[in-house]
């Protein structure tokens, strides 16, 4: 069920004479072993990567956009398979592999269609000359993904370069290494030519450090860690290469008191505790207006408190493990410091059972601000339930911290609506709802949350550089 994992290079698919395990984190389990690439196989990755570019520049955004659809046709006609091996490498529900699945497919159907949408502008000029405004893919993309969402961290950054017209290599996260692997298979069968797309595993800052310096590299995407982000960054900058960052958040949720509270507090505790917890975008600050703090809480534990936590084979399940035991350590750390600095623990707190990477469903209360959780996101299933008195308070908590990527809010009342949309520092607010991005909406943050957006119309521009040609029909 899970499949031989390689290098894909050049449009082949390489072992090399190193490999290290990748573990099912709900059985600790192996499961396979991805191979790590040697300097010689980053270099291979750049010479294809470079030949792939000269052809799929010169390719029309028809046919590339022909090539990305028949890509993603084929990992919808594969759901089975490849939500199959992301539960088994990742741990989440295959309930909610397959959604995952469909929308990596729906990531590259939109980019398909904004391969055909890259459009110019012609400036006035006066008579004998034009000015043209050209957008032209940037070049060899060097990027790398997370473990969250196997499948789809990839496909945001393949799908943007591709449909822009650049090539890429892919670093994959070595944890979940079987989504990434899935969509290069679909876009080798799909006919993509050789070079355009290459998948390379192994040590990270290795590679990054190795990659990121190279000429032929013009764009370095990631999507992780603030603190890795920062470094990548600092790395491109000595090269001017520009970069794509897709960090860390903490996201708030403001829950105002004219809001249907019980439907607020259930939405809360599931939304939180789906991929347990590690989502950038994960409702994890709740701040209750007081009049309706009991209840919004006492509802969200309950709910809390009978989430089905197991393997994500299992019928029924509704959250998987963690991804590591590094994950179990950090959030034993957060809960222990919140308590030991006032915090009520409602729910959870601990490891879930002895045999994977389990935590329970966890709900801190009356969290005090010296508390690490209320600046360090927790990247797990935790969630911060605090009383506040107003909107302005609350607002003044959402932005207290160094992150501003996902926020959110419960209510109807148009002044509130207005105010948050005003003041609330996140590149992406949601109101009533807990989804904080789709395939047609800009992704990503403010602050130490990132820069540049994914999806959207705005997406493929990052992949994207921009050429003014002025053309003088005589000689001036
Ligand atoms: P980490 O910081 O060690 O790694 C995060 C990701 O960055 C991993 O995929 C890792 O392979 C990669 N990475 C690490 N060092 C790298 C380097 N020098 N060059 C290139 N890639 C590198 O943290 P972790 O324990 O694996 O994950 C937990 C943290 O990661 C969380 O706190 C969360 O903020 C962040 N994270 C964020 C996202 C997201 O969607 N924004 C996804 C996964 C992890």
């Amino acid at each position: 069920m899970y499949p031989d994992l390689k290098l894909y290079i050049a449009g082949e698919w390489r072992k090399t004479s190193e490999d290290l395990a990748v573990l099912n984190p709900a059985t600790e389990e192996e499961i396979g072993r991805h191979p790590r690439a040697s300097r010689r196989d980053l270099d291979d990755a750049l010479s294809a990567a470079v030949e792939g570019f000269a052809i799929w520049r010169r390719t029309a955004p028809r046919e590339r956009a022909n090539v990305i659809l028949r890509a993603a046709a084929l990992m919808r006609e594969r759901l089975e398979e490849i939500a199959r091996s992301i539960t088994l490498e990742h741990g989440k529900p295959l309930r909610q592999a397959r959604l995952e699945v469909i929308r990596g497919a729906e990531f590259f159907e939109w980019d398909a269609g904004e391969a055909m949408r890259t459009y110019g502008r012609v400036i006035p000029s006066g008579p004998g000359e034009s000015f043209t405004v050209h957008h032209q893919p940037c070049g060899v993309v060097a990027a790398f993904s997370p473990w969250n969402f196997p499948m789809s961290q990839p496909a945001r950054k393949i799908g943007g370069a591709l449909a822009a017209g650049c090539s890429i290599i892919l670093k994959a996260a070595e944890e979940t290494p079987a989504g990434a692997l899935h969509i290069a298979r679909a876009f080798e069968d799909a006919g993509l030519p050789r070079g355009v797309l290459n998948l390379v595993f192994g040590d990270p800052a290795e590679i990054s450090g190795y990659l990121i310096p190279q000429e032929p590299v013009r764009l370095v995407a990631f999507t992780g860690s603030t603190v890795v982000g920062r470094h990548l960054t600092t790395l491109a900058s000595e090269h001017m290469t520009p970069v794509l960052m897709e960090l860390g958040g903490h996201a708030p949720v403001i829950v105002c008191e004219d809001t249907d509270v019980e439907k607020a507090a259930i939405s809360g505790a599931v939304r939180k505790y789906r991929n347990a917890g590690q989502v950038c975008t994960s409702p994890t600050r709740f701040f209750v207006h007081d009049s309706v703090y009991e209840r919004f809480r006492d509802t969200f534990v309950r709910r809390a408190a009978e989430t089905v936590v197991g393997n994500g084979l299992e019928d029924g399940v509704e959250m998987g493990p963690l991804a590591n035991e590094r994950r179990i350590t950090a959030l034993s750390e957060l809960v222990e410091d919140a308590r030991a600095k006032g915090a009520e623990v409602l729910a959870g707190g601990k490891r879930h059972g002895d045999k994977g990477y389990f935590f329970q469903p966890t709900v801190l209360a009356n969290v005090p601000e010296a508390a690490r959780v209320m600046q360090e996101e927790p990247f797990g299933p935790l969630a911060v339930i605090n009383p506040v008195p107003s909107l302005d308070a609350a607002i003044a908590q959402a932005n207290s911290v160094p992150y501003g990527l996902a926020g959110y809010a419960f209510t109807n009342r148009a002044d509130y609506l207005a105010q948050l949309s005003e003041e609330v520092e996140v590149g992406n607010l949601s109101i009533n709802t807990l989804e904080a991005s789709m395939p047609e909406t800009p992704f990503g943050g403010v602050k130490s949350s990132g820069y540049g957006r994914e999806g959207g119309s705005e997406g493929i521009s990052n992949y994207m550089v921009i050429k003014h040609v002025w053309h003088s029909s005589k000689i001036a």
